[in-house]
């Protein structure tokens, strides 16, 4: 580990990060706090260097919380022929579900084989085959060729008049914010210092070199400085705006494209399995089961409009639906149907002549003439690799000897579960415990799967007076989330943290009264602070339950406009 004694990972000490950022010149400063941010983190943490990081809002809160949340090899980019991509993401899949297996979690998907569907019987065949072998998956999770009697009991939810039979194949099911978050806290663990809800407003240069930047703290108002010998944009949709402000801008631009996905109660659409399916336009999408819900994803549109709120418009939601009936008519899902959202920017590399899902998912590293490293593209599957790319160059940079990438073997929970089989017994020893209290098995699950064996301390922290265990859990996960995840909102608790709005949106108005008084008191927020909070929340639920006419544009566009973008700056 490195000789830097870590703080605690608690909200609670937010101005001693801010002291120490403010007091040290670091090796490496990254700006973004999503998956690549946060991997870079740890990787430069873990090789001994002197790490800061800073986000502008919560960690995970770009692009690294509205993805498919798969940890995938991209099997539709092998027809692309981006081999290198589908190898690299292919293999990373075992390698980070070996990192995190509680959150990196086995998913089969049935890729059904329709007429004049996207993969004829052979091309899934031997496509799917292919993807195994660049991927090296373990023989007993290859692929496995299903006839359409197979499927079916399989999936009794495809539509068999179409139906020719399918592919069964192996990927994992993740939670994008979890990983990030699990992230930055491992990376604070090997001495990295990072903030949320700090933008990086402008570069300091001395010597045409960027030695470090100036941040603004939107919850206190307050700017200052941070020294570092190496700056790194890990900036996610955001990398050329911070390019702009380097005066780095090329030829190589950002292409942002949305991706929206729908949720559905799991009775409405009650998938038993992950389905890869066909849309009429030519695209495939996913319809994922998942605990309480099943959610399914994704569109692929050019965008242009704000970057810190993006929505799903009555056409995305209608271009899903449609979708889904196509595949499934047989459940005749509605838009009131739909119990939430979400809605992300795929940050990609502009190629000319090129439609959204031509667009490559290969990551690229920009590097400025004042010395900037930046880096977008990519995949958050591929997250450890990027980072190391990305570590190795600075390595070059810098004039010391560092470590080589560690990453491979650290786990990212120091007390961690050691494989799928210790995920399932200690959830079976979860639903005992938590049986006692009143709570069924899905809590186990969902405890388990989002926190591993961290679940202990929140089970400890539950206050065994409290009279309804659902908030009682919740006030503990809230305790948790302040104290080991520096969550400092309630958009941070319901979203990220625990992923509430978007898989059991329905339990947040039991407990949204408790979580805010316990978060006001841990925190100590200010009136103006408690009304920022509420509104914030509503906001977030509002965007996770309505269906717009169109985007939201770029505040000062002089057209509707994006309000309460960060809605932090309360000074
Ligand atoms: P982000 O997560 O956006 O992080 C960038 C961060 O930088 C943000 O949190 C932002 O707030 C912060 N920031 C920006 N400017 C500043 C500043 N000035 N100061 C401080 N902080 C700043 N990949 C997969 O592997 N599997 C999938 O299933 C998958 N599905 C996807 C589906 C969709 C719809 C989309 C959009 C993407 C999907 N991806 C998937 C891709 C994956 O989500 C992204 O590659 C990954 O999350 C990008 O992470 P990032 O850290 O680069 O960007």
């Amino acid at each position: 580990m490195s000789k830097t004694k870590p703080i605690s990972f608690s909200a609670t000490n937010r101005a001693q990060h801010l002291e120490q950022l403010k007091s040290k010149n670091f090796d490496i400063l990254v700006i973004g706090g999503g998956a690549t941010g946060c991997g870079i983190a740890l990787d430069a943490a873990a090789r001994g260097m002197k790490v800061a990081l800073v986000e502008k809002g919560d960690f995970a809160s770009g692009t690294s919380s509205k993805s498919t949340k798969l940890i995938h090899g991209g099997l539709r980019y092998l027809k692309q022929f981006e081999v290198g991509l589908v190898r690299e993401t292919g293999t990373e899949r075992a390698i980070v579900h070996k990192l995190a297996p509680h959150l990196v979690l086995p998913e089969k998907m049935v890729l059904p084989i329709i007429k004049n569907g996207t993969f004829g019987k052979w091309a899934a065949s031997i496509g799917v085959w292919v993807y195994d072998l660049v991927a090296g998956v373990e023989k007993e999770d290859r692929r496995k060729m299903l006839s359409k009697k197979e499927s079916l009991e399989k999936e009794p939810l495809l539509e068999a008049s179409k139906l020719l039979g399918s592919c069964f194949y192996a990927e994992y099911r993740t939670d994008d914010a979890r990983l990030t978050i699990e992230l930055i806290k491992r990376a604070a663990q090997y001495g990295a210092l990072a903030v949320n809800y700090c933008s990086a407003t402008d570069f300091i240069y001395e010597n045409k070199k960027v030695q470090g930047i100036t941040c603004l703290d939107h919850l206190t108002g307050a700017s200052f400085k941070i020294k570092a010998r190496q700056v790194v944009s890990a900036g996610g949709p955001w990398v050329d705006k911070l390019r702009k402000i380097n005066n780095s801008i090329n030829h190589k631009k950002l292409h942002l494209t949305k991706g929206v996905h729908l949720v559905f109660p799991h009775e409405k659409f009650p998938l038993r399995h992950s389905v890869y399916f066909d849309v009429p336009d030519g695209r495939m999408i996913f319809a994922i089961p998942r605990g309480k819900i099943t959610y399914v994803g994704t569109t692929d549109t050019n965008y242009k409009a704000s970057l810190d709120r993006v929505v799903c418009t009555k056409a995305d939601a209608k271009y899903l639906i449609d979708a889904i009936d196509h595949a499934f008519p047989d459940i005749s899902l509605k838009e009131t149907d739909i119990i939430s959202n979400w809605a992300g920017l795929r940050p990609l590399i502009h190629e000319d002549g090129k439609s959204p899902s031509e667009l490559s998912r290969k990551d690229e590293i920009f590097e400025s003439e004042t010395s900037l490293i930046s880096i977008a593209g990519g995949k958050l599957t591929g997250y450890r690799k990027m980072a190391q790319r990305i570590v190795d160059l600075v390595d070059k940079r810098l004039p010391e000897k560092y470590a080589s990438c560690q990453t491979r073997k650290i786990p990212l929970v120091e007390d961690s579960l050691k494989n799928t089989k210790a995920v399932n017994q200690y959830i079976s020893t979860v639903e005992g415990r938590l049986s006692k209290i009143g709570l069924n098995e899905y809590f186990a699950w969902y405890l388990v799967t989002t926190y591993g064996k961290q679940t202990e301390l929140i089970l400890d922290a539950m206050s065994p007076c409290s009279d309804d265990p659902e908030v009682a859990l919740a006030r503990a996960e809230a305790w948790f989330g302040v104290h080991h995840e520096m969550t400092n909102t309630l958009v941070d608790f319901f979203v990220r943290q625990t992923g509430r709005l978007y898989f059991d949106i329905g339990s947040i108005a039991a407990i949204r009264t408790q979580v805010f008084a316990d978060m006001s008191e841990l925190l100590d927020w200010s009136d103006e602070r408690q009304l920022a909070e509420e509104k914030q929340l509503d906001l977030m639920l509002q965007d996770a339950t309505t269906y717009y006419d169109g985007e939201i544009e770029e505040a000062g566009s002089g057209k509707r406009e994006a309000g309460g973008s960060i809605g932090y700056e309360i000074g």
